[in-house]
């Protein structure tokens, strides 16, 4: 256990806020100190929490100024103690920060978790009689309280306006933006496949697509009341379905197979098998040049193992076009 690290943590968040950005090295990712600035219930499964914080300006996006699925991670700290610090000056964090926050004694260092930037806005300077509003996130937290719940669904059940969340995300100084993995090239069809824990980045995805892309989303949700308003400029049918107490992927796999028939004769590539209570599921080519379908799909790994051999060797689809991501495995906690 590193010691040092929690010693100076008294100190750190302190330190943190009072470093000038001359002094602060520019790295891809930094931690974020951010404050819990308004809570919304969206539905019984989904609760959003709003963020504030100083360097929140800092926080990188696409060069469209999107998030798309922008991964960042969250660090819930350990009941009654305080994280152990990560950075040097205010959010540059130490070249080992991962390496160092590892060592330290797994009772004490809190968990890190991952999720997406659902909403990041800008800060807006006052005009006239309207006052000067700060750069705000949105993160959509799974409520999965009952049946496996887990530290980052616990915290976000419990946050009020006014609390503390240490997050790390891309630095908007280093020019590329780490953690997104949306990349359709020029396809002009889509296919946007997950369950609840994939909505948020589905939804910010769908927001930014321009009006030419046409496709699905198919979207698997605990009940009815999860199925949220989510706009698009694009011709996509957004097909919202409830589980309803079934198994988790049931639903979603019949749907995607309704919707994308297998090839007539020939059966495609078969994809190397992934044990997905070893590994993480994670498979993101960038797709090659061409106006044809792209898919997305993220949720549950075994979920989404199944839809890949499915998708690449039932139907025959081109891997290169597809990204499978494995947001969670039921019976195991991910960082
Ligand atoms: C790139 C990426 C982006 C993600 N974005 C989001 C997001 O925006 N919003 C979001 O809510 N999640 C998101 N997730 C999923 C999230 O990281 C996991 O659900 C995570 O396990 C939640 O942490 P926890 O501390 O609540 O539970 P853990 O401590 O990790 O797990 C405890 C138990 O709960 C189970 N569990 C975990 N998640 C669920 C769930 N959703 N439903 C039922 N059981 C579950 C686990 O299998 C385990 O048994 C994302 C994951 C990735 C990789």
């Amino acid at each position: 256990m590193s010691s040092g690290i929690l010693e100076n943590n008294a100190t750190g968040l302190e330190a943190a806020s009072i470093g000038s950005l001359e002094d602060d090295p520019i790295k891809p990712m930094r931690a974020f100190d951010l404050k819990v600035s308004a809570v919304t219930q969206l539905s019984e499964h989904f609760r959003r929490i709003t963020f504030t914080g100083t360097d929140l300006a800092l926080f990188g996006s696409n060069a469209e100024g999107q998030t798309l699925d922008l991964r960042v991670k969250v660090m819930i700290p350990a009941p009654g103690h305080a994280l152990p610090e990560l950075s040097n000056i205010r959010g540059s964090l130490q070249d080992d920060w991962y390496q160092s926050w590892l060592a330290v004694d797994e009772s004490v260092r809190g968990v890190m978790r991952t999720y997406t930037a659902r909403a990041l806005r800008p800060a807006v300077p006052a005009h006239g009689d309207q006052p000067a509003i700060a750069a705000e996130m949105d993160i959509d937290f799974v409520l999965h309280l009952h049946g496996g719940s887990g530290p980052a669904a616990e915290w976000a059940a419990a946050a009020i306006p006014g609390d503390s969340l240490m997050l790390v995300g891309p630095c908007a100084r280093w020019g590329d933006c780490l953690g997104i993995e949306f990349a359709p090239g020029e396809a002009e069809r889509l296919l946007l496949v997950g369950d609840e824990t994939a909505v948020p980045a589905i939804a910010a995805i769908l927001e930014t697509l321009p009006a030419h892309v046409s496709g699905h989303a198919v979207l698997e949700v605990p009940t009815k009341g999860d199925f949220l308003a989510i706009s698009s400029p694009a011709n996509m049918e957004i097909r919202w379905l409830a589980r309803d107490g079934m198994d988790h992927g049931v639903e979603l796999s019949r749907q995607v197979r309704a919707l994308i028939a297998p090839a007539a004769c020939e059966l495609g590539e078969e994809p190397e098998d992934v044990d997905v209570d070893a590994t993480i599921l994670w498979e993101t080519p960038v797709a090659a040049a061409g106006h044809g379908l792209y898919a997305w799909i993220a949720g549950e790994a075994a979920t989404i193992r199944e839809l890949r051999r499915y998708l690449v060797r039932d139907v025959g689809m081109d891997r290169n076009a597809v990204a499978f991501m494995g947001y969670w495995r039921k019976g195991q906690a991910l960082s």
